[in-house]
């Protein structure tokens, strides 16, 4: 039996597995993302959280048949560029070479994939997107990142296919954390949404117990954590961001479902999964309005492979990875 490292680089965290043949999670760790410094410190973090999966799975990463990556940016080879949301990280990094080194498992496949997509495939493979041949997965968090299957195949285009957050639902609408306006992300991510919560509240004078909340529970930025306590306690400023969020979300998701007729569309990121299933069904009835074909509107479910989906994407992308070096010699 062959085990498999998974490890899921995120703007907050760093998520990683340890996975078997059959996929079962058999040790799991989480380190908050280093906020500072440059690629090599990432790398030093990524590699000791596999280490405490590895641990926690009573196993050494050396006796692992492979790791897996998902990370933001442009991916080559294993090496990343200009990854977003992470520190110091706008020229090209290997990062693959570097996991190897700071791991000490010289020769092992280290295979790294784009986090939106290996999310996806791993929800098409393993989770809510099992009965589909066409899906189209939303990652609902600091972003609004999404990933695409066709035909029971990852459809990346030309490497930027999938980018649902900056479909534009508004001409010279809100400005976007890409510097562009009117984008869903604009209304809809995490970063936005803040920015936004704050701008009402500093300096219109808007109500809001969001920041007070922020501080109570130790946090530097309004978390998924933060966005549902207040909702629960029906926050006015909040219910109205969420409810612009879910509006923008409905909007750009059933233009891409119009062009591309997808029979299923799944909701994970960090919000998706905090907000679950109620959630899932307002974007449902959000996108409504919109849909061209309207008689057979696409099922929207929450992902459920919750927050370790990204990691056992990325040990998936090993054992392909693998199956193919194989295949081949
Ligand atoms: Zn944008």
């Amino acid at each position: 039996m062959s085990s498999y490292g998974g490890i899921d680089l995120g703007g907050t965290k760093i998520q990683t597995v340890i996975v078997d043949d059959e996929h079962n999670v058999l040790g799991s760790a989480r380190r908050p993302t280093p906020t500072t410094g440059g690629p090599a410190d990432v790398a030093c973090e990524m590699a000791a959280a596999l280490c405490e999966a590895a641990k926690a799975a009573e196993l050494a990463v050396t006796a692992l048949a492979g790791i897996g990556v998902g990370s933001p940016g442009t991916i080559e080879a294993g090496n990343v560029s200009s990854a977003r949301n992470l520190p110091g990280w706008e020229g090209t990094f290997p990062l693959a070479a570097a996991l190897e080194t700071a791991l000490g498992v010289g020769g092992m496949p280290i295979l790294v994939g784009n986090d939106v997509q290996v999310a996806t495939d791993a929800e098409f493979k393993l989770g809510s997107g099992r009965p589909y041949g066409t899906l189209l997965g939303v990652f609902w968090g600091t972003g609004v990142g999404a990933g695409l299957i066709l035909d029971g195949k990852p459809w990346t285009g030309r490497g930027g296919a999938g980018e649902v957050g900056h479909m534009v639902i508004e001409i010279d609408g809100a400005r976007c954390t890409c510097g562009r306006r009117g984008c869903v992300e604009a209304y809809a991510g995490r970063a936005a949404m803040e920015t936004h919560a704050r701008e009402l509240h500093e300096q219109k004078g808007h109500k809001t117990d969001l920041f007070k909340l922020m501080k109570d529970h130790d946090r530097t930025r309004l978390t998924s954590g933060i966005w549902a306590r207040a909702l629960r306690d029906e926050d006015k400023l909040a219910t109205h961001i969420i409810d612009r969020a879910v509006g923008a979300l409905g909007a750009g998701i059933a233009s891409a479902v119009n062009l591309l007729d997808v029979e299923s569309v799944i909701v994970g990121g960090g919000l998706g999964i905090r907000l679950g299933d109620p959630y899932a069904k307002r974007i449902s009835e959000a996108m409504r309005p919109h849909l061209f074909a309207d008689n057979r509107p696409p099922d929207v479910q929450v992902a459920a492979l919750g927050d370790l989906g990204g990691a056992i994407g990325a040990s998936l992308l090993v054992e392909t990875g693998v199956a193919r070096t194989a295949a081949a010699s």
